[in-house]
């Protein structure tokens, strides 16, 4: 600070909604988190997701979901509008959305360009809505089908200080892909694809079974080398379903990789708790105890781990946008964690051989 005086002045609304804009955006896949969470609470069935140059340049995101009449897609990009819920009322009786906030189509019209096309299932005729910098520049008729793409161009091109700390598009790209497998992972009911620059990068069938989902995501090598955890030994439910039922204890299920198909890093150890991504040292360290000394040093094995947890004894909302975690009990997750892996690695429950357990 120089020696002048201290000047409080208020700053202007494009200021305000810009600096608060950088704090939800904070790079493509935070634009492509939002997205993909938007188009799974719209029921879609196939998600498409098309990148280039790492996200700065374009994000397309296009679904098959119930989509937004003409009145609704002008609300949708306004601050704090949601469909989601109606009162803080709802929100303490449990959200089942993805989102709730009303805030990301908002955020990030303001830091890029964003256009929208879009049309309700059983609705008329669809809608097209083009926004610059948070303002609405045009509104026209659209033929499509019903669902919803949402295309947005120069990310940050009004947010210089913002686009200072992105990476190379490589990089942007890998936290891009890291997304979209989370999601894909968790929703093998949901056909996902992912290109970049024009390149095909993975694809989902939307089947409904995880094994396929890994296959797709991780491909063969990984995929045969996959043991079953807990409940997807018997059974192969999704977890949306599981999500709604009663849950009284604690339970985990999904799959873990032999011990010797590693990678030299601990992003392949994926967590979701009550279907949700979540990043959990305590789940992690759960996994690696499990393996003892069957990994090599330095080397961290493939995981794809469901936690069902009562709702009462965890709090996802540590913080949202971090994906954190807090269990209320953590000794009894750590050893569920990892007794359930230790019976999976002792036991042959390869997906190759799928054998029963026993
Ligand atoms: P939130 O997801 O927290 O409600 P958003 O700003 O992400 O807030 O979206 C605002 C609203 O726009 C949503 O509540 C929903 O009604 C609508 N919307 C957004 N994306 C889609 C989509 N892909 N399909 C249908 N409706 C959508
Ligand atoms: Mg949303």
């Amino acid at each position: 600070m120089s020696d002048g005086e201290l000047t409080i002045r208020a700053l202007d609304e494009k200021t305000v909604q810009r600096i608060a804009a950088g704090e939800v955006v904070e790079r493509p896949a935070s634009v492509v988190k939002e997205l993909v969470e938007n188009s799974l609470d719209a029921d879609a069935g196939r998600i498409s997701v098309r990148i280039d140059g790492g996200g700065t340049e374009k994000i397309v995101i296009e679904d098959d979901g119930i989509g937004m009449s003409e009145d609704d897609v002008q609300l949708a990009v306004e601050e704090h509008t949601t469909s989601k819920i109606r009162d803080i009322d709802d929100l303490e009786s449990g959200v089942a959305t993805l989102g709730f906030r009303g805030e990301a189509l908002y955020t990030i019209g303001a830091v890029a360009r964003l256009t929208i096309r879009t049309k309700a299932r059983g609705g008329e005729a669809g809608t097209e809505l083009r926004l610059v910098g948070g303002d609405v520049e045009e509104i026209k008729p659209a033929g499509r089908p019903a669902g919803t793409t949402v295309e947005v161009t120069d990310l940050f091109f009004n947010t210089p200080a913002r686009e200072k700390y992105l990476k190379t598009d490589s990089t942007e790209f890998s936290h891009v892909n890291r997304v979209v497998t989370q999601y894909a992972l968790a929703n093998p009911d949901v056909a996902f694809s992912l290109e970049h620059d024009g390149r095909e990068v993975f694809s989902t069938t939307g089947q409904g079974d995880l094994q396929s989902a890994i296959l797709s995501v991780y491909g063969r090598e990984v995929a045969t080398a996959m043991i079953a955890v807990g409940d997807e030994r018997s059974e192969g439910d999704d977890e949306r379903d599981t999500e709604d039922a009663e849950r009284t204890e604690l339970a985990v299920s999904g799959y873990v990789s032999h011990p010797e198909t590693t990678r030299s890093t601990r992003e392949y150890v994926a967590t979701y708790v009550n279907g949700r991504y979540v990043r959990s040292s305590v789940v992690r360290e759960a996994v690696l105890d499990a393996y003892g000394n069957q990994l090599a040093p330095d080397r961290y094995p493939f995981a794809v781990l469901f936690l069902s947890v009562p709702g009462d004894s965890v709090d996802v909302n540590v913080h949202p946008r971090k994906m954190e975690v807090r269990f209320g009990d953590e000794g009894t997750v750590r050893k569920a964690v990892r007794d359930s892996i230790e019976n999976a690695l002792l036991d042959d429950g390869l997906i190759r051989s799928a054998a029963p357990r026993g």
